[in-house]
């Protein structure tokens, strides 16, 4: 049935018609292929129902029997998993760089690749590139259509999938991102900022995954958070929950790319670590930054995190400055929500535990012990495939709903 269905599972590929045949589906997608007898246990369905909508789901295309389970003794049960047709598609967007991939229903990533772009030249080339690449590895997995695409900006998004007055992304003010890809590609298109996306990534494939409530925090270029409660990615009213980068915390701080001063994201994101660097470097508190600047004629990131690998004090220090007022926003973001761990994100390179230990510093010591006494904060573990499986998981949350 599966071979002759093949043709006919592209044609009819549509979403559950009902909660229960959703909970099927996202238990498939979240767990990996099961028998008949588990997916009855789990979702506490009776033996008919159970047969009655799996028979549904295979028809529309969206579930397959994937050989039989191990036997437990009596007469072995097939297993079942989603279908071969159901192929997710995932666009990173990032300041100087898109990368794509293409996922099963499980969100496995079968195939990425990705290029340097400037996204400052507006949204059209940038979602040009993004699908081309798209279709190359559409024709290279043999894939007929997309279930769905996911894409990630890096900056704030609205409700209908609207790039909305990103700092970083000149030129994609109002621009209908969501349905230039549903249009391009034939499919169901989402679009999220990048911090939602990485916590989605997370809560489906990193530490995540065992917790119901958990905070992201993203380091980098721009500075968001992620707020997973209760299991659903929490996005607010008008979608800008976690938005953090330009919280004010310093009346007399460095300006910001949104013009105020003393924003989160001026003291503590890459443009600020660079800022404090050079004003190390000028005032010769910093020599190894000090020859840096002189032989460069300028400082990057990576040679902030040299010199503070190096062992260079000030370097050090201006590293850890920045942690601690991360840390003092967690604190106040701790309390409020009372997550199960902090995952910290984007940290750039060779930085990553000297920000977490400083981090982690503050949040124990400045809140309740109430809400921190067995609250982890870790580093994130899974680099970029966590944006990758974040765009994935993104497309199959609107996918994986009954309508
Ligand atoms: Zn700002």
């Amino acid at each position: 049935m599966e071979d002759s269905g093949r043709e006919v599972i592209v044609m009819t590929l549509v979403r559950p018609e009902n909660p229960q045949q959703a909970r099927m589906v996202r238990l498939l997608r979240d767990d990996g292929p099961r028998s008949r007898v588990e997916l009855g246990d789990t979702l506490g369905l009776s033996r008919s129902t159970l047969t009655t909508e799996l028979d549904r789901l295979v028809t529309r295309g969206l579930v397959e029997t994937a050989g039989l389970a191990a036997s437990r003794g009596g007469r072995r049960s097939s297993l079942l998993r989603l279908a071969a047709g159901v192929r997710f598609a995932g666009v990173v967007v990032a300041a100087d760089r898109i990368t794509v991939a293409v996922t099963d229903g499980e969100l496995n990533v079968l195939a990425e690749t990705g290029e340097p772009a400037d996204v400052r030249g507006g949204p059209e080339p940038v979602i040009g590139r993004a699908v081309d690449l798209l279709d190359k590895l559409r024709a290279e997995l043999g894939v007929a259509e997309f279930t769905g695409v996911g894409v990630a900006l890096p900056g704030p998004v609205d409700g209908d999938g609207t790039s909305i007055a990103p700092a970083a992304l000149p030129g994609w003010q109002r621009f209908p991102v969501r349905d230039a890809f549903a249009t391009e590609l034939g499919c169901p298109a989402l679009v999220d900022n990048d911090a939602n996306v990485l916590a989605l990534g997370e809560q489906h494939a990193g530490i995540g995954r065992t917790f119901d409530d958990f905070l992201y925090l993203k380091l980098g270029t721009a500075i968001g958070c992620g707020l997973v409660l209760g299991g659903t990615l929490y996005r607010g009213a008008t979608s800008s929950a976690g938005d953090i980068a330009h919280l004010p915390i310093g009346e007399d701080g460095p300006t910001c790319v949104c013009g105020e001063v003393g924003c989160l994201e001026a003291y503590s994101g890459d443009a600020g670590l660079v800022r404090a660097a050079l004003a190390a470097a000028r005032s010769g508190r910093s020599s190894a930054l000090s020859a840096r600047l002189t032989t460069a004629g300028t400082l990057t990131v990576p040679d902030v995190a040299a010199a503070a690998t190096a062992g260079d004090p000030a370097a050090q220090e201006l590293v850890r400055d920045a942690a601690r007022r991360l840390g003092r926003v967690l604190v106040g973001l701790v309390s409020f929500f009372n997550p199960g761990i902090v995952v910290i994100g984007g940290a750039p390179d060779g930085l990553g535990h000297i920000l977490l230990s400083e981090i982690r510093g503050v949040v124990y010591r400045r809140s309740a012990p109430q809400a921190t006494g067995t609250m982890p904060v870790v580093l994130s573990d899974l680099a970029e495939r966590a944006g990758l499986v974040g765009t994935a998981r993104l497309a199959s949350e609107h996918v994986f709903t009954s309508g």
